[in-house]
């Protein structure tokens, strides 16, 4: 998963992913490679599209 730089930390794409692989830290968005299934839920539900599947 790609983060782009103007991501604003809302929080959207975490609330919305199926296996919780998405932290939202202060200012930090972890992905785990490992749970992530690349269903592309959260790039859809990001306002402002900062993720990018990879
Ligand atoms: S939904 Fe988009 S802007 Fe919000 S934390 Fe996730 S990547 Fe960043
Ligand atoms: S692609 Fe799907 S499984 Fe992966 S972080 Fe986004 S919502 Fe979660």
């Amino acid at each position: 998963m790609i983060v782009k730089d103007i991501c604003m930390y809302c929080g959207a794409c975490a609330g919305v992913c199926p296996t919780n692989a998405i932290q939202v830290q202060e200012l930090t968005v972890v992905v785990d490679d490992d749970t992530c299934t690349k269903c592309g839920i959260c790039v859809k539900a990001c306002p402002i599209d900062a993720l990018e599947l990879e």
